[in-house]
């Protein structure tokens, strides 16, 4: 493990700069969001930042591919090119998660070879939540903010950042940075794990539990009446699908160039009336049911697929942004916690 003073941040990210390129949360209009670190720029101390880190991997927008004709000649033009090496600093424990759940989407058979190729030029450095908000709830998702997973993981008291490489990728950058952190004890951080357990302990969301939820839960929430009412004021606006750090669907579109067609897939939401709607007509005609899709695939089609694994890492950012303050906690308890289903 090594350390840094706080107050000599600016040479950490300067130092890990001069090999790949750096971004980090910095505050701004609305919130924290992650941009290129130059000389000067601060680092946030929000919990989470607005928008998450699954843009680094999967961006919002992005050409796939573009078709050129002359006459009858038509030629396919490879858009993609090699990333670059690149540094997440400051990704939270909830968010670190979401890269597992979405690696499992998009490096499965076929592997997705956009994704894969940022995934393999970003290195993740996360740090761990020294003040958990009160949306938060990871440990439901067996996720502990005090030690975040990553390639290398960060703990920041009042006046010193503890680094731990965890990873081939993490001990590589880490071993960049000698000349500007200096080595200390493994322990060093011990302190702040354990003061920030103790405030994970007192979150409001903390007796959560997604026990009730699971792979083989389809007939039993499938027809719940409750949907009905939990999806009642639902807007389908997709903001809660877009904050979301593990929601995964995107549409492909062509764009009509002046000598082509450019292809493209940009981010969609099974919260929008249009989505999978095809020519034969579309499968999912009511909100409740685009609803009950989005919660029902994280909590239930997603580990039924993935050994387990829930498709929700408790980050609360849903919690925070939907418009009429609905949200997947409102439906665990709803649906699992036996509230009465008809109000
Ligand atoms: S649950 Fe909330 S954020 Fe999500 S689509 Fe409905 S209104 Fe929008
Ligand atoms: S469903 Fe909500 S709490 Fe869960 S990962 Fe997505 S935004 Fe975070």
């Amino acid at each position: 493990m090594r350390k840094i003073a706080k107050s000599a941040l600016d040479s950490l990210f300067a130092a890990m700069s001069e090999s790949k390129k750096v971004y980090l949360p910095v505050d701004g209009e609305g919130g924290a969001r992650y941009q290129l670190w130059t000389e000067g720029t601060v680092l946030s101390e929000a919990v989470n930042t607005v928008r998450s880190a699954k843009d680094f991997f999967f961006p919002q927008t992005e050409n796939l591919v573009e078709f050129k004709m002359e006459g009858k000649k038509l030629d396919v033009i490879d858009v993609r090119r090699e990333t670059e090496d690149f540094v997440i600093f400051g990704v939270r424990a909830c968010d670190v998660r979401s890269f597992d759940i979405l690696d499992r989407v998009f490096l499965g058979a076929p592997v997705d070879t956009y994704y894969k190729n940022r995934r393999e030029h970003g290195v993740i450095v996360s740090l761990a939540c020294n003040k958990p908000a009160e949306t938060c709830f990871c440990q439901t998702f067996g996720i502990d903010a005090s030690a975040p997973a990553g390639d290398i993981v960060c703990h920041m008291t009042d006046d010193t950042l503890f680094l731990d490489a965890k990873t081939e990728k993490g001990e590589k950058l880490l071993a960049t940075l000698e000349g500007v952190t200096e080595p200390c004890a493994d322990s060093a951080a011990d302190e702040q794990k354990a003061l920030i357990r103790s405030r994970l302990d007192k979150l409001p969301l903390k007796g959560l539990t997604a026990d009730k939820f699971g792979g083989d839960k389809t007939k039993e929430f499938f027809n719940d009446p409750a949907w009905a009412s939990l999806s009642e004021s639902c807007l389908g606006c997709g903001t809660c699908t877009f904050v979301c750090p593990t929601c995964q669907c995107y549409d492909i579109k062509d764009f009509k160039t002046a000598d082509g067609v450019r292809r493209f897939r940009c981010w969609d939401s099974c919260m929008y009336s249009e989505f999978t709607k095809m020519s034969a007509g579309q499968p999912r005609l009511t909100q409740k049911e685009r609803f009950r899709q989005r919660f029902m695939h994280k909590l239930v089609y997603y580990p039924a697929n993935n050994e387990g694994i829930f498709g929700c890492v408790g980050c609360g950012r849903c919690l925070a942004k939907c418009p009429i303050q609905m949200n997947i906690v409102k439906v665990m308890k709803k649906l699992g916690e036996g509230g009465d289903k008809n109000d």
